[in-house]
């Protein structure tokens, strides 16, 4: 056949993700952890490295790590669900709460997978825009959810990217205004230590998402974890891929959880490199920075795109553009770095702010010569 036939219908608005894998030399585009794995816990890596059986297939529920998890927060085995990445459960849980004729809602500028995982497998998304401080429009929430229709919430807290925390009044409102699936996405809860788990006892519709990618260093590797109801979890495991946690990662994402407090003061040393970062970034003249609960920054500065090459092509500072996301115009995220990365970026943003004054001020056009269009 010359051709093939088209794909779903529901394909016909989507792009591919466009992760923006570029390579600089500072990193601060994905809030990853700037720093790998300790060397000693590297080093009993390589030793359980030696010792899997790569030949078979991988626990399905990644038992060891399952348990340990579960045992942390309170809770049993089977309130936990291991997933390849955060990313993965939240695919589950739209293929399981979602769907054709079924409605997810989420409140933009936030987390884009819930949006592009909504579309693809054709549920109604329902999205209540933020307001202009990114706060939680709670009386256009408290009123669609009186429609009775809604099937998952997905909301994100701290959220990303605006960094924004909603408050647990808030977030308990609405488990008691619906009986939809309310995932409160903690994928950042390490730094910001707000989580929702106490109020799982009252609520069978709240699950609780968290990841090993931002405060645990194993961004490569693929972990994250749902805490919910048990007949949550039971619903996720018909739709999920049963071998999608490979033996590898289970091993390092089970040494990472066990060793947690060794990732405290790395996390510490970050929550102290962001107040440096946000009161760097307030200092410079055309530049207004949002608060943040997370291990990033969001600000917002004149002509951003042309902001983000220049610190890409002339510093080889890599941050997140999203001046093009609604809501978000001129708005750039930097993630938290080590105390060199901050300032290394901070140096580049003062350079290049400067030299955009100074061409404002003698009415060059643009920013400099050589710059394109923006
Ligand atoms: C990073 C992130 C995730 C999950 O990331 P994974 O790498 O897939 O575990 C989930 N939600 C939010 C809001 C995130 O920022």
């Amino acid at each position: 056949m010359d051709r093939v036939r088209p794909p779903r219908e529901a394909l016909r608005d989507l792009s591919p993700y466009d992760a923006k894998h570029l390579e600089a030399e500072v990193m601060l585009a994905s809030n990853e952890n700037p720093l790998n794995l300790p060397g000693e816990l590297l080093e009993r890596l390589s030793d359980l490295a030696q010792r899997i059986p790569y030949n078979r297939y991988p626990d399905p529920m990644a038992t060891g790590l399952r348990e340990e998890i579960a045992a942390a927060n309170g809770l049993e085995p089977s309130n936990v669900l291991v997933g390849n990445g955060g990313d993965e459960i939240i695919q589950d849980l739209v293929l399981a709460w979602g769907g054709p004729g079924r409605v997810v809602l989420d409140f933009p500028p936030t987390f884009v997978m819930y949006s592009i995982d909504a579309k693809a497998t054709g549920s109604t998304l329902v999205q209540i825009p933020r307001r202009p401080d990114f706060s939680i429009d709670e009386e256009a929430l408290k009123a669609r959810l009186a429609d009775g229709d809604v099937d998952l919430i997905f909301i994100a807290n701290p959220n990303n990217p605006t960094g924004t925390l909603a408050p647990e009044t808030l977030l308990i409102d609405v488990l008691n205004a619906t009986d939809a699936l309310v995932v409160v996405d903690e994928a950042y809860f390490e730094f910001s230590r707000h989580t929702m788990r106490p109020h799982m006892s009252r609520h069978a519709n709240l699950a609780i998402l968290r990841t090993f990618s931002k405060a645990f260093s194993l961004a490569g590797l693929r972990a994250g974890y749902l805490l919910a109801h048990e007949d949550v979890i039971t619903e996720l495991t018909k739709v999920r891929q049963p071998y999608s946690v490979n033996r590898f990662t289970q091993a390092a994402a089970r040494l990472v959880f066990r060793e947690r407090p060794v990732f405290e003061a790395a996390i510490s040393q970050l929550l102290r490199n962001r107040d440096v970062l946000v009161h760097g970034l307030s200092e410079i003249p055309g530049v207004e920075v949002f608060p943040s609960e997370a291990n990033f920054v969001l600000f917002r500065v004149e002509h951003a795109s042309a902001v983000w090459r220049d610190l890409l092509k002339e510093h080889s500072v890599l941050v997140r553009d999203f001046s093009r996301t609604p809501g978000l115009e001129e708005c750039l995220r930097v993630s938290v770095g080590t105390e060199d990365e901050v300032r290394r970026f901070l140096a580049a943003m003062e350079e290049i702010m400067t030299r955009r004054r100074a061409a404002a001020h003698f009415g060059v056009a643009g920013a400099h010569a050589g710059s394109e269009g923006e």
